[in-house]
């Protein structure tokens, strides 16, 4: 289990002895030993990592280890098994340069030939520590989490994980480093890693565990904003950006204060905070991946160069700060079993990733909404996308949403084309679907008086401190929720994460929160906002389709009629009725499909062939939206802000 070995104190041994002169000198002296012993101890086994970011624009890293070691064979490992990830996603093939040392003389390496991620050497007679010499080969591609490009020439992301090597088989809370990082002149940094000491462009940190250093990266850049989320108290919490641009830090000052109410609401809600000051390191390029990855203290926040200052895109990722920052609760402090490993080898179990991901999904909408981030309405026009994508899942029919979890690891990787078929990662948004209806369960089993709000406070909350891990199993998690209002939640949660053969994602939450999935002619803002800003178009619910700006076909539901008529990924639309293609003229031919007797004419490409595809289709445009269906608007009560 990963949790910090923060101030842990070796008590001297008892000494059991009448003390005569000497044997008193002796059990005093053996007593001072006893005391400093772990110290020395620590400090011989302190890993030393100097790593030189200078170069991090041309997308290079150099560092440099010295790891304590004693004479005989050694094994030192990459880290594998990267935590928030929950795949073995450490990037390998990018460690390059590796040349490792004892004393000044040279060591050969051999690479473990079955495990990829382990070095053994042989440390000479003599040899107290070993050196090590690596460069880290940062991606330009934007795909993919940490290991995707996280460097531009105006900012880098260091993820620490990627620039060390430890002795295999230790566990990452016993082992002690003591990093040190050279920047590029002139560029400003954020972390949650406690700073010891800066001069110029180099940082030294306190020594920390190995855990603590992974989970701690650094956000660096020239153009650079760093802002008090809450001046005076404490724990403090800091919004820290750095961009492409000086104009991309200009947040509206409105937007601000909504950052500031979320730290605030997310305090009401879990009652408890397990960080010692909390920072979002929000980095804003359009060279670098888009993803959040959380930490304890931290989280690590990709998006667009202009996120801060486009309406449409601060929209359509208005839910990445909140879901982060609730990890700190939901993920880091309380972990799923499988999921709190001791080390980066140990492989991760996904099985409760939709509590893990699935209620941090649930409490990062609620809390947007409680934020202002986004309005009600706008809460409830993306949970209609959710559920009308999840509702028309064709692969419901062999998956069930219990093996998304347990096969993330392959499915973050999986590609866009027959994701219906497939299922995605739907742990995520199916978990929100089913940890509103618990919520709206609680709020009926108990009149109103209670919420998963409570639950939260119970099960996250607890005394505040520095970062812990709480790991817990389902059984424990039922228990926690009986506490709060009894009800069958074994069976409830089974029987929606285990069914599969089943066309319809569990809707009940909705149902009972006062509203219906429904279909309308009129996109609606929240999905207009996710197509601009992610450059696709959705017609997925009238005839079926994804699709690229230039028709690229993306995905087809099996269900709808273009699946039928024989069209598939991969193909292109070149004219829709004989008009040249565009996502425009695709909508205007659909929504004439009302008025018009004859059938949609697709042209389509599919490598060097031209088709031409009738589709029977008449039924016009059709968007997801919720509706009011007569019941108590539950759900929105669990969007109304609990503070100020
Ligand atoms: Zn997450």
């Amino acid at each position: 289990m990963p949790c910090l070995n923060r101030g842990k104190i070796q008590h001297p041994l008892k000494i059991d002895l009448m003390p005569t002169k000497t044997s008193f000198r002796i059990a005093a002296a053996f007593i001072l030993y006893a005391w400093i012993s772990p110290v020395i101890g620590s400090a011989q086994q302190t890993i030393r990592l100097r790593l030189d970011a200078t170069e991090a624009p041309r997308r290079i890293y150099h560092a440099e280890l010295t790891i304590p070691a004693a004479p005989g064979p050694l094994n030192l490992f990459y880290p594998k098994w990267i935590p928030g990830e929950h795949a073995p996603t450490g990037p390998i093939t990018d460690l390059a340069g590796l040349k490792i040392s004892a004393g000044g003389r040279s060591l050969q390496w051999k690479r473990d030939s079955v495990e990829m991620f382990s070095f053994q050497i042989d440390v000479p007679q003599g040899a107290t520590s070993v050196d090590v010499k690596l460069d880290f080969l940062s991606n330009s591609d934007a795909a993919g989490f940490s290991s995707g490009a996280s460097a531009t020439s105006e900012l880098a992301i260091v993820s620490w994980n990627q620039m060390v090597l430890y002795p295999r088989g230790k566990a990452s809370d016993e082992i002690q480093v003591v990093a040190e990082l050279r920047l590029p002149d002139d560029w400003k940094f954020g972390t949650a890693l406690p700073v010891s000491q800066t001069t110029g462009s180099n940082i030294q940190f306190k020594t920390v565990s190995l855990t603590t250093l992974v989970d701690s990266p650094v956000l660096a850049g020239r153009h650079f904003r760093h802002i008090e989320l809450t001046p005076g108290a404490m724990p403090a919490h800091y919004l820290d950006i750095a961009a492409d641009s000086d104009e991309a830090l200009n947040a509206p000052p409105d937007l601000i204060e909504k950052y500031k109410k979320l730290v605030r609401e997310a305090q009401a809600l879990f009652g408890a905070t397990h960080y010692r000051e909390y920072h979002f390191l929000l980095a804003l390029s359009d060279q670098i991946a888009h993803f959040g990855l959380e930490h304890a203290e931290s989280s690590d926040d990709q998006s667009r160069e202009n996120y801060l200052t486009d309406p449409l895109s601060r929209m359509a990722g208005a839910s990445l700060l909140p879901h982060e920052f609730v990890h700190s609760w939901n993920g880091k402090y309380r972990r799923p079993e499988g999921l709190a490993t001791r080390d980066y080898e140990q492989p991760m179990k996904g099985d409760l990733l939709w509590v893990y991901e699935g209620l941090t999904e649930y409490l990062g909408w609620v809390l947007t909404a409680r934020s202002g981030l986004l309005t009600a309405d706008q809460s409830r026009q993306f949970l209609a996308l959710d559920a009308a994508t999840l509702d028309n899942r064709a692969g419901r029919e062999w998956r069930s949403l219990a093996d998304t979890a347990i096969a993330a690891q392959l499915l973050y990787d999986a590609r866009n084309d027959w994701e219906s078929s497939r299922r995605g990662v739907d742990f995520y948004d199916e978990g929100l679907l089913i940890w509103l209806e618990a919520d709206i369960i609680i709020r009926k089993q108990t009149q109103g008086r209670k919420s998963l709000d409570d639950f939260c406070r119970v099960f996250h909350g607890g005394p505040s401190g520095p970062p812990q891990v709480k790991p817990y199993t389902f059984d424990s998690l039922a228990e926690a929720l009986n506490g709060i209002a009894p009800y069958d939640w074994k069976n409830f949660f089974e029987t929606r994460l285990n069914a599969t053969g089943t066309d319809r994602a569990p809707l009940g939450g909705i149902e009972a929160g006062g509203y219906k999935l429904s279909y309308v002619e009129r996109l609606s803002e929240a999905q207009s906002a996710t197509e601009q800003v992610r450059q696709n178009t959705s017609v997925a619910f009238s005839l079926g389709l994804r699709l690229n700006p230039d028709g690229t076909i993306t995905d087809v539901l099996p269900e709808k009629v273009a699946a039928k008529a024989g069209i598939g990924p991969g193909m292109k639309i070149v004219a829709v009725n004989d008009r040249k293609y565009s996502s425009d003229v695709l909508r205007e031919e659909i929504r004439d499909t009302r008025r018009n007797t004859s059938s949609i004419e697709l042209l389509v490409a599919n490598g060097k062939s031209f088709s031409t595809y009738k589709l029977n289709y008449r039924d016009g445009e059709k968007y997801p939206a919720l509706e009011r269906n007569g019941q108590p608007a539950l759900l929105d009560e669990t969007l109304r802000p609990l503070g100020r």
